[in-house]
């Protein structure tokens, strides 16, 4: 299709990049919109320590919560970080925060797990979603957090339906609380005609990812915990008392490790390399918008997404009236190209077409984890290497809960159990063929969303 190319000098209007008339990238910013909240301070010019009684590898929300658990038991951890601290998905996500529980349906689970177990997992997450609540105010993190409700829109008539009985189901076995919202009423939640009303699930939440970062981040360091950026773990040798820890700047002893790689997780330990999937999730940030058009669209200022299996997501940004607005990247442009980001654009002026003349200020891209059995794992490797992984998207309070409860378990305490233990691991059953393939199974979700079926 021809494009028209715009103005590189004016800014990249939502309906511009949705169109693909960008020259260049017209101001637009690859990076993070939440990074403008934080500095770059680095630890580059700190030493490898030489001991330490816990090494962690990764500095997201996994390994800082197992780090901040660890400190605060009087143990000492060194947090090793490939990038700048926070480099993967935790301070790129869409700082909604959920628990976890809207993964499967209800009776899926069931079939899956069988009752009781699916009766806990349930539960577990909607102490997830307490667990991240208390943790921000214990700690005193100010990175917006709010319970501000999610609202799920039904892409059709057929998946409202779906929905309530989902709903019910939750309420039933694991007292989750929520209500539904008929189209009907639908604009009290949202400025938009295109859904089919949705479930509203208030205890939901959001905040700032990379406040919230860059809060565990500051109470590690005051507790006296390091955290070492651009130092990648290398190699890990089990030893007789430990393990040997090889970064690029010298060789670290540890009583204990703890991989907290999720989504960027690669060869380091080969036992986990093949139980996870990188998965890259996309997001883009609208400039501030006018008062009058932020409430209408948005009117309860709530976390929003819809029903369909390639599904997007979106926010108000706190306290400047922004949309950022999420979904899956398009593989086939490089991942700094306004191209890899059009079909957000899109989906959102599908959604909101009064937003076609409003510049796009910031898009970004990350990796989420994928397991092959879509749920995280949380354990020890048979060399005794404890790890905590595999979120398949939904991160933000199950990576804080899970690097707690990992941390309790290498300090053996008796609440360090999860309903998670006792799953089953399972690998891909041909990983590099399934890292592949990842691309082509968006692309048929897409398909079977457009067609429904
Ligand atoms: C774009 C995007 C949007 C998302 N939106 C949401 C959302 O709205 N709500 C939600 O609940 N979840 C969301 N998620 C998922 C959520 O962000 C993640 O599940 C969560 O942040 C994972 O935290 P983590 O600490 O386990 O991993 P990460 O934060 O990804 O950290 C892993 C770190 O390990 C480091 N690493 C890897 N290998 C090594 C090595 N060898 N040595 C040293 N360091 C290493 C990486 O550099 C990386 O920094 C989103 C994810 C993405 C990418």
């Amino acid at each position: 299709m021809p494009t028209t190319e715009s103005d590189p000098s004016s800014p990249l209007t939502a309906n511009a990049l949705a169109l693909g008339q960008s020259r260049g990238s017209c101001g637009l910013l690859f990076r993070p919109y939440w990074w403008d909240a934080v500095s770059e301070a680095s630890t580059f010019d700190q030493p490898v320590q030489r001991r330490c009684d816990v090494a962690i590898v990764g500095s997201g929300f996994t390994g800082l919560c197992a780090a901040l658990t660890l400190l605060r038991n009087g143990r000492s951890a060194v947090v090793l970080e490939r990038g700048r601290a926070g480099f993967g998905a935790s301070t790129r996500n869409g700082g909604q925060i959920g628990s976890g529980n809207q993964k499967f349906r209800v009776k899926t689970l069931i079939a899956l797990r069988g009752r009781a177990k699916a009766e806990e997992m349930l539960r577990e997450g909607t102490r997830m979603l307490d667990h991240i609540a208390s943790l921000i105010t214990q700690e005193d993190i100010r990175c917006h957090f709010r319970r501000c409700g999610r609202f799920r829109a039904a892409v059709r008539p057929e998946h409202y339906e779906a929905m309530a009985r989902d709903m019910e189901d939750l309420a039933r076995i694991a007292d989750v609380e929520s209500s539904m919202v008929p189209r009907s009423e639908q604009s009290s939640e949202l400025g938009t005609e295109k859904f089919f009303g949705g479930s509203l699930l208030p205890n939901d939440a959001s905040l700032h990812p990379a406040l919230y970062h860059a809060g565990l981040l500051e109470r590690i360091k005051a507790a006296g915990g390091k955290v070492l950026d651009h130092t990648p773990a290398q190699h890990i040798v089990p030893v007789g008392y430990g393990f040997r820890v090889i970064t690029n700047r010298g060789v670290l002893f540890a009583r204990d490790v703890i991989i907290a790689t999720n989504g960027y997780t690669d060869g380091l330990v080969p036992e986990l390399g093949r139980r996870i999937v990188p998965v890259g999730s996309g997001l883009i940030a609208t400039s501030e918008l006018s008062e009058q058009l932020y409430e209408r669209l948005l009117p309860r200022n709530r976390v929003y997404g819809n029903t369909n299996r390639a599904f997007y997501y979106f926010r108000g940004a706190p306290e400047t009236r922004r949309i950022i607005w999420g979904g899956r990247v398009g593989r086939l442009a490089p991942s700094k190209s306004p191209a890899a980001f059009r079909h957000l654009a899109r989906d959102m002026l599908h959604v909101f077409p009064d937003l076609k003349d409003v510049p796009i200020t910031h898009a970004w891209d990350g990796q989420i984890g994928y397991t092959y059995d879509e749920v995280p794992h949380i354990g020890c490797t048979k060399d005794g290497i404890h790890y905590a992984l595999g979120y398949c998207g939904t991160g933000v309070s199950r990576a804080s809960y899970f690097g707690t409860k990992i941390a309790l378990k290498v300090l053996d305490k008796p609440d360090s159990g999860t309903s998670f233990d006792d799953l089953a691991f399972p690998a891909f059953p041909a990983h590099p063929v399934a890292k592949l393939a990842v691309p082509v199974v968006e692309t048929w979700y897409r398909i079977r969303d457009a067609a429904n079926f």
